[in-house]
């Protein structure tokens, strides 16, 4: 078994890495930061201008038929050096989506634009109520002459404030079983009744309500055949969870690493530290066997599920106990005199625990697993989103 990335997965690790001393500047963070989102428009421009939003899927799509593990080096490299990433996963996972179930004309229509970076996509399955229990979505679409209208609210619906479309769950057959009665469709953003508040997150970031009063849209916003939401989903959430966050583990010892070095921590610390670095290798080792499963038709998606308990528990554990060893100016914020790590390790502590959360909960996810992976029957359904 041979583990190392061989000089072609390399040579673009050193490209990102470039790509990112020149764009990731002090403006880029600074409007993440003002804003909450974490998609930068013109960030995601260059990203795009170097081929790199889709390119792993078809040169026809508008990809670059790449080898879907290059195109992890990419986020990796992002991500792990604080870029903001939210709008490209996310965009690529309606678009995994389309690749898989959307019309000749949708994919047309809507995968070349993504890859171009002129697409951006919110998910829009969590409603006030039913988040791990999914599949007892109420917003609902009814039949209108040839297309839809849509009613109702959906919440925790990230970027949406951004995004041109949203990946709308709705129930189109209120009479069916719940799992059945779900159809997926891609709400304009800019639609008569559409409307969006944001949420505010612990570590500052921007989340969201929609609402969708009487929104009406053509049939061809129809993602899916009619009843095929809920199998749907379960595709997209496969591309949801992964390795992601081993590139937060990466970024947490980076932050922890440069702090102890410039004093004398204590061996307490560098145990921390240790344990740490070991967390974010066996995060990312889990990350590639994800990737890998979601690109073999052998796997199903319990890799990804693991990879994404791991890696936010990991976060989450990893980053309280260094926090915890940097004393009381660990707590303070980023681009505050004297934070420890110039705030990082606080910053990803707050996320950790928003991490645990979206994609599906850590205690929800491990039932998953356990049922996936150990064959354990079903109890109450539910996938979280
Ligand atoms: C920052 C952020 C961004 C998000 N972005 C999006 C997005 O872009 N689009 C989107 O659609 N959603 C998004 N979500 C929603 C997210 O997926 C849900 O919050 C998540 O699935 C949990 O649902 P809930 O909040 O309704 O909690 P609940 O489902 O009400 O869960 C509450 C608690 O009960 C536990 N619980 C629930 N059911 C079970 C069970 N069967 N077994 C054991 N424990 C259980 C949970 O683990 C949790 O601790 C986001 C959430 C956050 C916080």
């Amino acid at each position: 078994m041979d583990f190392a990335a061989g000089a072609e997965a390399e040579a673009l690790r050193a490209e990102v890495r470039a790509f990112v001393r020149e764009h990731l500047t002090a403006d880029v963070l600074g409007r993440v930061a003002a804003t909450g989102d974490y998609h930068d428009r013109e960030f995601h421009a260059a990203l795009a201008g170097r081929g790199w939003v889709g390119a792993h899927w078809h040169v026809e799509d508008g990809g670059r038929g790449w080898d879907r593990a290059m195109t992890d080096i990419i986020y990796e490299e992002l991500a792990s050096a604080g870029a903001p990433t939210e709008g490209l996963a996310i965009t690529q996972i309606v678009g995994e989506a389309v690749r898989r179930v959307g019309t000749a004309e949708q994919r047309r229509r809507l995968l070349p634009p993504i890859c171009r970076g002129e697409l951006l996509l919110a998910l829009g399955y969590t409603e006030p109520g039913s988040g791990s229990d999914l599949a007892s979505v109420r917003t609902r679409a009814a039949r209108d002459g040839a297309g839809w209208v849509i009613s109702g609210q959906k919440i925790f619906t990230t970027l949406a404030g951004k995004a041109d479309h949203v990946f709308l769950l709705a129930r189109t057959d209120p009479d069916a079983p719940k799992h059945a009665g779900l159809t997926l469709f891609l709400v304009p953003t800019a639609a008569e009744g559409f409307s969006v508040a944001p949420i505010f997150t612990l570590s500052g970031q921007r989340t969201n309500v929609t609402y969708y009063s009487d929104v009406r849209v053509g049939d061809e916003a129809r993602v899916g055949a009619e009843g095929q939401g809920w199998e749907i989903v379960n595709v997209a959430l496969a591309f949801e969870r992964g390795g992601e966050f081993a590139a937060q583990l990466r970024r947490l010892v980076t932050a922890a690493a440069t702090w102890g070095r410039g004093r004398d921590a204590g061996a307490g610390f560098h145990a921390r530290l240790g344990r740490a670095a070991a967390s974010a290798e066996v995060a990312r080792l889990l990350g590639v066997q994800a990737s890998w499963s979601r690109s073999s038709a052998a796997a199903g998606a319990v890799e990804g599920t693991m990879a994404k308990v791991y890696g936010t528990e990991a976060l989450l554990r990893e980053s309280r106990a260094l926090l915890d060893a940097t004393g009381v100016e660990g707590l303070l914020n980023r681009g505050a005199a004297g934070a420890a790590a110039a705030g990082e390790l606080q910053h990803l502590y707050r996320e950790s625990q928003i991490a645990t959360i979206y994609g599906g909960t850590s205690e929800v996810l491990l039932t998953l697993i356990a049922q996936q992976r150990l064959g354990l029957p079903r109890g109450r359904r539910s996938t979280g989103a």
